[in-house]
C-alpha cells in the first residue's frame, strides 16, 4: 500500500509532484518524500508524516529540476522507520537512480542475502532496495536495459518509477498487481498509482502502463518497451473494493461505479429486512448506495465520520468502552432509533471493528442490525502490497459464517460472493488476484520471505 507519482519535462516538476502526492494521500500516511534532478544532481527531500505537514514551500524551493518522482509510504515490508522512507537514491556507474515502489516483492530477502554475502552494503531493510543493487551491478550504457536485467531478477509485485539521467522511468511487474497509469500534462508525462492525481494537475489519462511494460520518458519522447517474461494478468481486485479512491479509474473501471455495482449485487444476493440502508463511511458509501438504489431501502447517512482523526490521538485515562471507534464514528440517534438498520461495509479483517461499530449502532437504539459486506470472506494474507494481518488474525481464516455473525453481534450477516465481485468488473474475471479470498497464489513466496523481520543495525533508527 503506496502511492506513487512523476513527471517529466515540466518547469514546476516538484510542485506538480508534490500536488500529485497530495491527492494519493489515502494509499499511505507513514511517511512520504520526492526527489527530483536537474540534469547534475539530485535532490532529496523525505520524511516520517504526511505530504502536506513535510513539504513547505522553502522545503519545495529546494527541489531543483524538470522530472521528480514521489512517494507516499504506508509499511508492509521493511519497518516503519526514517530511513525506509522513499524515494531510495543511490550512485551508480550509470550516474545517480532514484526509485519508487508500490507493492511488495517475493524473493527479495533470497536476493539480498545473496547480495550480502557478496558484500553489498544495504542502506535499507525495504524489499525496493534490491532492485537498485542489482542494476548497479549491472551496468549498462542503457540504463532500460540495466533495469532489465534486475527485473528479470525479481518477483511479485511492483509498480515502480525511476528517476535516472536518462529520464523517467515506469515499470510494473508481468502479472501488474499493482495500478500505474500514464497521464500527458502540456508537453509533460506523468505517472500515478491513480488517475485521481491526474484530476488535480488537470493532466489527461493517456494509458495503463501494462503489465510487463517498461516505459521511458525523456526529453518529452515516450518509449515503451516489454519485460521478456511473459505472465497472466493478475490485478488486485481489493482495489476497488477498499483501497482506491473512489473518484479514481483503475485498471479501466470507474471505482464509484464498481463499489455502487458491488452494493446492488449484494442487495440481490444478501437481501435483508430492513427498514434503513446505512453506509460505515468511507469505504461503505458507495457500495451501500448501490444496496439502496436495488433494494428500495432508503439510504440514510446515520454514522458520521470526524475526518481529523489522526493515528495518534490520545486515549483517556478512564477506559471509556470503544473509544477508539467512537472518536472516528458518530452514530446519528435521530436517524437510528427504533429502525432495523441495514449497515454496508466493505470487508471484515479481524472482525473487531464491525463488532464495535454494530455495537455502537445498536446503542444508538436500532432494533436490528443486518451486517452487509460488499466483498467475500477475507481469507488469506496478502503478500503483494496490501497490508493484512496473518492468517491466524483473519477472522474468516477459521470462523463460519454464523461464527463471524455471533462475533460481530448482529442479527444477520451477509457477504458478497466471489462470482458475484468479479461481475462487478469489466475484466475476465481470471485477470484479477484473488488471494486475500481463496489463497490461489499466482506468485509463490520463497520460504526466506516469512523468516524474521529484517533489523536495522542502528538501535536509534529501529525505534524511530
Ligand atoms: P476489522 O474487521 O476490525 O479488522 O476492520 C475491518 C475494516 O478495516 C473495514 O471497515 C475495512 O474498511 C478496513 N480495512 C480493510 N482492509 C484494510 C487494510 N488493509 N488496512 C486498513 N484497513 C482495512
Amino acid at each position: 500500500m503506496c502511492g506513487i507519482f512523476g513527471i517529466e519535462g515540466h518547469d514546476d516538476a516538484a510542485g506538480f509532484a508534490y500536488l500529485g502526492l497530495y491527492a494519493l494521500q489515502h494509499r499511505g500516511q507513514e511517511s512520504a518524500g520526492l526527489v527530483s534532478w536537474d540534469g547534475e544532481h539530485m535532490h532529496l527531500e523525505r520524511g516520517m508524516g504526511q505530504v502536506a505537514e513535510l513539504f513547505r514551500r522553502p522545503v519545495l524551493a529546494r527541489l531543483a529540476g524538470r522530472s521528480a518522482i514521489g512517494h507516499a509510504r504506508y509499511s508492509t515490508a521493511g519497518s516503519s522507520v526514517r530511513a525506509n522512507a522513499q524515494p531510495i537514491v543511490v550512485a551508480t556507474a550509470m550516474g545517480p537512480l532514484a526509485v519508487v515502489h508500490n507493492g511488495n516483492l517475493t524473493n527479495d530477502r533470497r536476493i539480498r542475502a545473496r547480495l550480502e554475502r557478496e558484500g553489498s552494503i544495504f542502506q535499507t531493510t525495504s524489499d525496493t532496495e534490491v532492485i537498485l543493487h542489482l542494476m548497479a551491478r549491472n551496468p549498462r550504457a542503457d540504463v532500460v536495459e540495466s533495469l532489465m536485467v534486475a527485473l528479470s531478477e525479481v518477483e511479485g509485485a511492483y509498480s515502480l518509477l525511476l528517476l535516472t539521467a536518462q529520464g523517467l522511468i515506469a515499470a510494473r511487474d508481468p502479472h501488474g498487481f499493482r495500478p500505474l497509469v500514464l497521464g500527458r500534462l502540456g508537453d509533460a508525462w506523468c505517472c500515478a498509482s491513480e488517475t485521481c492525481a491526474f484530476d488535480l494537475l488537470r493532466a489527461e489519462r493517456v494509458a495503463e502502463v501494462e503489465p510487463g511494460e517498461v516505459v521511458q520518458l525523456r526529453d518529452g519522447e515516450l518509449r515503451r518497451y516489454r519485460l521478456p517474461a511473459s505472465a497472466p494478468p493478475s490485478r488486485c481486485a481489493f482495489e476497488h473494493v477498499y483501497f482506491s479512491r473512489p473518484d479514481s479509474e483503475i485498471f479501466g473501471d470507474s471505482v464509484a461505479q464498481v463499489r455502487t455495482a458491488m452494493g446492488a449485487r449484494l442487495a440481490c444476493e444478501r437481501p435483508a429486512d430492513g427498514d434503513i440502508v446505512v453506509p460505515v463511511p468511507d469505504s461503505g458509501l458507495f457500495p451501500a448506495l448501490g444496496y439502496s438504489r436495488a433494494s428500495g431501502l432508503p439510504f440514510e447517512l446515520a454514522l458520521i465520520r470526524n475526518h481529523y482523526v489522526g493515528r495518534t490521538f490520545i486515549e483517556p485515562r478512564q477506559a471509556i468502552r470503544d473509544f477508539g471507534v467512537r472518536v472516528k464514528l458518530n452514530p446519528d440517534r435521530r436517524l437510528i432509533a427504533g429502525r432495523r438498520v441495514v449497515l454496508i461495509d466493505d470487508s471484515i479483517v479481524r472482525g473487531t471493528t464491525s463488532r464495535k461499530i454494530v455495537r455502537m449502532v445498536r446503542e444508538a437504539g436500532a432494533r436490528e442490525v443486518h451486517l452487509r459486506i460488499s466483498s467475500p470472506p477475507t481469507r488469506w494474507p496478502c503478500h503483494y502490497g496490501i497490508d493484512t494481518p496473518s492468517r491466524e488474525e483473519l477472522i474468516a481464516a477459521r470462523q463460519s459464517e454464523d461464527d463471524i455473525r455471533a462475533f460481530t453481534e448482529a442479527d444477520s450477516l451477509g457477504y458478497l460472493s466471489l462470482d458475484g465481485m468479479l461481475g462487478c468488473l469489466s475484466g475476465a474475471p481470471e485477470s484479477y488476484c484473488t488471494a486475500c479470498w481463496r489463497g490461489d497464489y499466482r506468485v509463490p513466496v520463497s520460504p526466506e520471505q516469512s523468516r524474521q523481520r529484517l533489523l536495522f543495525p542502528i538501535v536509534s533508527e529501529e525505534r524511530e
